[in-house]
């Protein structure tokens, strides 16, 4: 998919730009109204992602835009706290969702799944190895062991499998599950890997979540 991401923030727009790209998805970033209006007569995309406040207008005259354009582009808007109240405004105005600051990259990418153009039949089942994950009940099981995951394990393991076979580091699954106001030095990352073990490790046999030395983590594919 191509998406247009619209954000004047620099580091949230790196945060978005690298989340998004890691998942195959193209990515141009405009960092206000006239570069976003611009961008869309001259391309096509298939998504766009767009921020409220910009330095050189609201992010409602891009949405005017894309409406005027009478195209059925789904856009979702990437809204700070503070501006929950135009969440209803928004809508009216043709915006499809809207997705509060600080979100994770998990957040993100299930939205942009959701309202995907061309979104194919999704499959409700990740298989990775000898692990299953179902994305309904978020029950994993390994062999005869299975387990109801809490949300952060959850999503933890989610994007593991959904990586299956890559080494990922500490500063990747804290961007993806946690969400960019995470501070780095955590050991958050680790302290869920256990607990994602302890469930679902047969004893004996290797875990399901392999440590790579000084580099991250990875679920076999
Ligand atoms: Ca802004």
């Amino acid at each position: 998919m191509r998406i247009l991401l619209v954000e004047d923030e620099d580091r949230i727009a790196s945060f978005v730009v690298k989340g998004l790209q890691a998942e195959g998805q193209t990515v141009e970033r405009a960092s206000g109204v006239t570069e976003a209006k611009y961008l869309l007569s001259e391309r096509t995309f298939d998504l766009v992602l767009l921020d409220l406040m910009l330095p050189d207008g609201h992010g409602s005259e891009v949405l005017a835009t894309v409406r005027a354009g009478d195209r059925d582009l789904p856009v979702i808007v990437l809204s700070a706290l503070g501006e929950v109240d135009d969440k209803v405004s928004l809508l009216d105005m043709g915006a499809d969702d809207y997705l509060t600051k600080p979100f994770s990259m998990r957040e993100l990418s299930a939205r942009v799944r959701a309202h995907a153009r061309h979104g194919q039949a999704v499959s409700h089942t990740l298989v990775a190895g000898d692990l299953e994950l179902d994305t309904r009940t978020r029950c994993a099981k390994h062999g005869a062991i299975s387990a109801d995951l809490p949300t952060r394990e959850y999503a933890l393991l989610e994007y593991l499998m959904r990586h299956a076979g890559q080494v990922l580091t500490r500063q990747q699954l804290l961007d993806a599950v946690w969400g960019f106001d995470f501070d780095t030095g955590s050991n958050v990352v680790d302290v869920y890997v256990g607990y994602l073990r302890r469930k679902l490790d047969i004893p004996g046999e290797p875990s399901v979540i392999e440590t790579v030395r000084g580099a991250g983590y990875r679920v076999r594919a």
